[in-house]
């Protein structure tokens, strides 16, 4: 099945009572059974399984060609779930520009339990390889990463991974399965905030887990159970929603993306855009050979003082000034102030994370008003 089609379809049964076509929201916490240890398929009570959320996660299993889908409360406690399958004296290797939040967990929560971290910029196969160590037994990755859109080469990195003994995580957050399938290049295990594209409204809270190794899927379910940190059956139904529209919608991110950095590129008022989809960016040619098309995010640098850029972010109409991504409406956002002011400033800039960046969720408006709304925003000044 292509893609569009396993989005509708995949995970989805007509309700066995009277034929819905819909997954009903099975508003449950407990289920009748019919006699002392006989349950139901397993499902006994809902932080184990929950109907609606079984729709969901065969559905993100199968998007990202994978065989075991798990969904959580949030991106996080999906990420988290996973690092709760190893041990004190384990060791994780983390992409350069993680998402602040998952650099956090990492770095203030699970050093807390003995597993050390180092995080090095794995767009350099070399010092990937120089941070992996016999004890390394996960090395986490996101591509394009945020709000840079560096790009690392997925199955390069799942080789040297492999080679080392340990196992290949990909968030997968900014790309969607639509654009960039990491299990079927090699990579052991994809992780979303479902918060983001999948969902695809900002109307949701969530994360999810899609992987094959049945051992590790049995563990992170029975984490995912004994832990508890579930996403309820209202939030499922919004997410299978979202899904299946995720091809449509991401054909429209991308296009509006690529037509506004190509309008940005070509800006008096503009010193740099950053979009893979262009050609001078450095991650080009292999975002074109690992993904279907380079995605809604857009970042660039405005000519002025950093006050300028944050300003500009105040006077877009249509563009609402806001943090998250993903959602169908367009958002921009000034990351050093705003989602990276967490990350001490000369730890950003040493990253290469310009005082001036501004960064754009392209949404799915229409693209005429879009690049109305960041001219007028360019060619004005002041505060919004
Ligand atoms: C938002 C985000 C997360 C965290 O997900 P939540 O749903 O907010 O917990 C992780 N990774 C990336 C790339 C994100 O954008």
């Amino acid at each position: 099945m292509k893609p569009g089609t396993k989005a509708i379809h995949a995970g989805q049964h007509p309700d066995a009572g009277f034929g819905a076509i819909m997954t009903p929201i099975y508003c449950t916490s407990t289920y009748v059974q019919p006699y002392p240890a006989e349950v139901h398929d397993g499902y006994d009570y809902s932080r184990g399984k929950n109907p609606t959320r079984t729709a969901l996660q065969e559905n993100l299993a199968a998007l990202e060609d994978g065989a075991h889908g798990l969904a959580f409360s949030s991106g996080l406690a999906a990420i988290h779930t996973v690092m709760q399958t190893l041990a004190p004296g384990d060791h994780v290797v983390g992409g350069g520009d993680l998402y602040g939040g998952t650099y956090r967990l990492f770095s203030k929560v699970m050093t807390k339990f003995g597993v050390d971290f180092t995080f090095v910029d794995t767009t350099d196969l070399a010092a990937l390889e120089a941070a992996l160590t016999d004890k390394t037994k996960i090395v986490w990755i996101e591509t394009p990463t945020n709000p840079l859109l560096r790009i690392t080469d997925i199955a390069a990195v799942a080789d040297l991974t492999h080679a080392h003994g340990a196992r290949l995580c990909v968030d997968n957050t900014f790309a969607t399965p639509m654009l960039q399938r990491p299990l079927d290049l090699g990579a052991d295990l994809v992780m979303h905030s479902v918060t983001k594209y999948l969902g695809g409204h900002s109307d949701v809270i969530m994360g999810a887990l899609v992987l094959n190794d049945d051992a590790w899927a049995e563990e992170l379910e029975f984490l995912q159970f004994a832990v508890g940190a579930v996403p309820g059956p209202m939030d499922c139904f919004l997410v299978l929603r979202g899904t299946k529209t995720l091809h449509l919608r991401m054909e429209r991110h991308c296009e509006n993306a690529r037509a506004i950095a190509k309008h940005l590129d070509a800006h008096a008022a503009v010193a740099k855009v950053i979009y893979p989809g262009l050609e001078g960016h450095a991650g080009h040619a292999i975002a074109a050979r690992q993904m279907d098309d380079f995605g809604g995010m857009v970042s660039f640098v405005a000519k002025g003082s950093v006050a300028d850029g944050m300003d500009l972010c105040s006077r877009t109409k249509v563009f609402a000034l806001a943090e998250s991504l993903g959602g169908v409406e367009s958002l921009i956002e000034h990351p050093p102030s705003m989602t990276h002011a967490s990350i001490p400033a000369e730890q950003r800039r040493a990253s290469g994370l310009d005082d001036g960046l501004v960064r754009l969720s392209v949404g799915v408006e229409h693209i005429d008003d879009l690049i109305e709304d960041l001219d007028q925003a360019l060619a004005g000044s002041g505060r919004g």
